[in-house]
């Protein structure tokens, strides 16, 4: 469903992204794991359209998203959650739920029908809707920025790190929330420093390292292996 094919982006003289090649096939839930500074976000940035690419493609269906703009990556269906949840602090909830669907604006009935189903899902975030998003928890902001996303009618659903800075508790909550959007039929591809906890939700995982991708597989093959132990999951 998405396909990235040496994938190469620059800061100026910094290779953030080198010769990437990594695709996800249509309801999968594909984890990208690396340490602070591996080109996590970098790689989500590129195929958001807001960081341009030296060279290589990026194909959504049969669609070649590298050049596009990134509404209209949006209206083809890659939504992007960004790592630190980047909600509008001062807004409420709802209005920041109601930003998600920018794009399908003219599309009301939609909106609201998708407002209603990301009330279903995340219940505190409807008693909560009136208040301004910066004065929620982290986890219920977290819930904000997926249910932000999910406004946006996602295909593939991209999600950096969510589960940075919370709670481990909070953290299983925010994993499923995301397992059970995947299950409902939205692909995934998942981005994580906390290695352990987004293998148990995946179907397959690249693990990225100064730019490259240096080792992808299932999910019971990474967990079982030794380097992958080591260096992401500890004993
Ligand atoms: P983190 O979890 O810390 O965000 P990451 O895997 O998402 O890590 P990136 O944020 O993609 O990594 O960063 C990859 C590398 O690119 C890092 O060395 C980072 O310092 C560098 N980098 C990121 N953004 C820029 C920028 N705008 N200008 C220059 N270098 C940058």
């Amino acid at each position: 469903m998405l396909r990235l094919e040496g994938a190469t982006l620059n800061y100026g003289a910094f290779r953030a992204l080198d010769a990437v090649n990594l695709h996800v096939g249509k309801g999968e839930l594909v984890v990208l794991l690396g340490a602070n500074g591996a080109g996590k976000s970098s790689l989500f940035l590129a195929i958001s359209g807001l960081r341009k690419l030296a060279s290589g493609s990026i194909r959504f269906e049969d669609t070649e998203l590298r050049g596009r703009k990134p509404s209209r990556i949006v209206e083809a269906g890659v939504v992007h959650c960004p790592e630190g949840r980047k909600l509008f602090p001062d807004m409420s909830v709802r209005k920041n739920l109601i930003l998600g669907g920018y794009v399908h604006r003219h599309d009301g009935k939609g909106t609201r029908h998708l407002l209603d189903h990301v009330f279903a899902m995340f219940p505190i975030l409807h008693a909560r809707r009136d208040l301004p998003a910066g004065s929620l928890s982290g986890g219920q902001q977290q819930m904000v920025a997926i249910g932000r996303a999910l406004m946006g009618r996602p295909r593939v659903l991209m999600l950096d790190e969510p589960s940075l800075g919370l709670a481990p508790l909070i953290v299983k909550q925010v994993l499923e929330a995301v397992k059970a959007i995947n299950e409902t039929g939205t692909t995934v591809l998942l981005a994580e420093q906390n290695a352990y906890a987004a293998l148990q939700i995946a179907h397959r995982a690249y693990v990225m390292e100064s730019g490259r991708i240096v080792m992808e597989g299932d999910r019971d093959t990474l967990l079982a292996d030794e380097r992958i132990r080591k260096a992401y999951i500890g004993a």
